[in-house]
C-alpha cells in the first residue's frame, strides 16, 4: 500500500483565467520547498498528489509542504486499488484502535458500482465487525475514515486533514523590499506579505563599528529563516555609519531617528528599483513606539518618490506579533541582544510628531544626495 500526500490549494480556484499560471507557480514552489528528497508531484482532479518518496522522509516533506503559501491543507492517504477489498483494508490501517467515527465517501468515478453511501455503509459495516471497540456517530464522531475514489481506478483514504500555510503561491503577487531590522517585527511583516503571494528581497542598515558583526549575522540568520518561507531572498547590506555621524554631528539630536529612518527609505526605494522591486515593506505598528506615529510615517513617506509602503503589522499589538513571530520560528533569534543602528545616537528624547517644516530644517543641514550616494556605494548583496 503505497502512502501519498494529498495537497488542497487555497485561493488559486478563485482565479479565472490566470489560474494555468498560479498553478504552474504553484507548482515550482513546492518543487523549490522538497528540493533534495526524493517525490512526484501530479495534479489530480482539482488538488495535487506527492508520490514516489521515501517513506523515511515523510515527515521532512510535511515540516516543508507547512511552510509553501498557497496551501489550503493536505493530507496523508494510502493509495490503493478501487475495490471494495483494498480500500476495507487501508481503512482498517488507518482506523483508530476505539472511539466512534463516521466514513464519508467521495466519488469522483461515477462507474463504480455503490454510491458514496453506499461505500461508506459497507466499509463503516466491515469495520465494526472487525473491531469492537469502535462505535458509529454520524453526528459528533472522534475521527473520520474518508475515502477518495479517483477516476483511475485508485482509491485514497485518510482520516486526517492537516491545515497548510494558506495564502497565495509566492511570486504570483510581484516583488517587494523588505526593511529587515534584527527585531521581532520585520520578518514577521515579510512573512505576512510573502503569505499573499510576494516575493521579497530583503535590505539592512548598518553603524558598523558601532553595530557588531554578531548584529549583521542574526540579521542573515533572520533573512535565512525568511526564505524558508519565500522560497528563497537576497539580503542586501547597507552601511549607514556615516550618515549617523553626519546627523549627530551637525542636526538636533533629537531628530535622529526621524532623519535616520528618511534616509533609509531613499536608500532602499533606489534599492528596490534597481532589484525590480515594486514596494518597500516595513514592520512598523502605529503607536509602538515614539518613532511610529503617524507625523512619522508622514516624515518617512515624503521622500519616497515612485514606490508605495506596505505596513502589515500597523494594526498589531506587541504580543499579537509576538505569538505571530514564534509561529513562524524568528522569535528566538530576534531577541538576541545585538544592537540595531537604530540604538546608535539614541536621542534622550526624541521627537515623536515630527513637523515636516522642522524635519526638511534639519535636514538642510546635510548634504543628502552625497550622502545616499555614498551609502549606496557600501552596498552588498547576499543571495539567501
Ligand atoms: P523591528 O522589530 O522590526 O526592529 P521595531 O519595533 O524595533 O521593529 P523600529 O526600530 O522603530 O521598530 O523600526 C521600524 C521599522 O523600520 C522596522 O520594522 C524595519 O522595517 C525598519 N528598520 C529599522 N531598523 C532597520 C535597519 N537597521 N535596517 C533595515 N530596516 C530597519
Ligand atoms: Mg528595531
Amino acid at each position: 500500500m503505497e502512502k501519498v500526500i494529498i495537497i488542497r490549494y487555497a485561493e488559486i480556484h478563485l482565479k479565472g483565467k490566470n489560474r494555468g499560471w498560479f498553478e504552474r507557480v504553484f507548482v515550482v514552489n513546492m518543487e523549490k520547498s522538497l528540493k533534495g528528497l526524493k517525490h512526484e508531484i501530479r495534479r489530480h482532479s482539482g488538488r495535487y498528489l506527492i508520490e514516489n518518496f521515501e517513506e523515511g522522509d515523510i515527515q521532512t516533506i510535511l515540516e516543508r509542504l507547512k511552510k509553501v503559501f498557497g496551501i489550503h491543507s493536505y493530507s496523508v492517504a494510502l493509495k490503493v486499488s478501487s475495490d471494495l477489498d483494498s480500500i476495507f483494508s487501508a481503512a482498517k490501517q488507518v482506523c483508530f484502535d476505539e472511539g466512534t467515527f463516521k466514513v464519508e465517501t467521495h466519488r469522483a468515478d461515477k462507474t463504480f458500482p455503490l454510491n458514496s453511501m453506499q461505500i461508506s455503509a459497507e466499509i463503516g459495516g466491515r469495520l465494526l465487525g472487525d473491531n469492537r471497540k469502535i462505535k458509529v456517530d454520524v453526528h459528533n464522531p472522534q475521527f473520520v475514515i474518508n475515502i477518495d475514489l479517483r477516476e483511475n481506478g485508485t482509491a485514497l483514504i485518510f482520516n486526517e486533514f492537516f491545515k497548510g500555510a494558506g495564502g497565495m503561491p509566492v511570486s504570483t503577487s510581484g516583488k517587494g523590499m523588505l526593511l529587515i531590522s534584527g527585531g521581532i517585527d520585520s520578518p514577521v511583516a515579510g512573512h505576512m506579505i510573502a503569505k499573499r503571494g510576494m516575493s521579497i528581497d530583503c535590505i539592512h542598515f548598518h553603524s558598523y563599528p558601532y553595530t557588531n558583526i554578531q548584529a549583521r549575522e542574526k540579521v542573515m540568520e533572520l533573512a535565512k529563516i525568511l526564505s524558508t518561507y519565500t522560497c528563497g531572498t537576497t539580503l542586501n547590506i547597507v552601511s549607514v555609519t556615516h550618515i549617523q555621524e553626519e546627523i549627530h554631528r551637525k542636526c538636533n539630536g533629537d531628530y535622529m531617528i526621524t532623519l535616520l529612518r528618511r534616509f533609509m527609505m531613499r536608500i532602499a526605494e533606489r534599492v528596490a528599483l534597481k532589484c525590480g522591486a515594486q514596494c518597500l515593506i516595513t514592520g512598523e505598528a502605529l503607536a509602538q513606539v515614539a518613532s511610529q506615529t503617524v507625523e512619522g510615517m508622514t516624515s518617512s513617506n515624503s521622500v519616497i518618490e515612485k514606490l508605495p509602503v506596505l505596513r502589515p503589522l500597523c494594526g498589531f499589538d506587541k504580543d499579537e506579533i509576538i505569538e505571530r513571530s514564534r509561529a513562524i520560528g524568528t522569535y528566538e533569534t530576534s531577541i538576541e541582544p545585538y544592537e540595531d543602528c537604530c540604538t546608535v545616537f539614541l536621542p534622550k528624547h526624541p521627537v515623536t510628531r515630527p513637523k515636516i517644516a522642522d524635519v526638511m530644517e534639519e535636514e538642510k543641514k546635510l548634504d543628502v544626495e552625497s550622502l545616499v550616494e555614498e551609502a549606496l556605494k557600501s552596498l552588498e548583496t547576499l543571495n539567501i
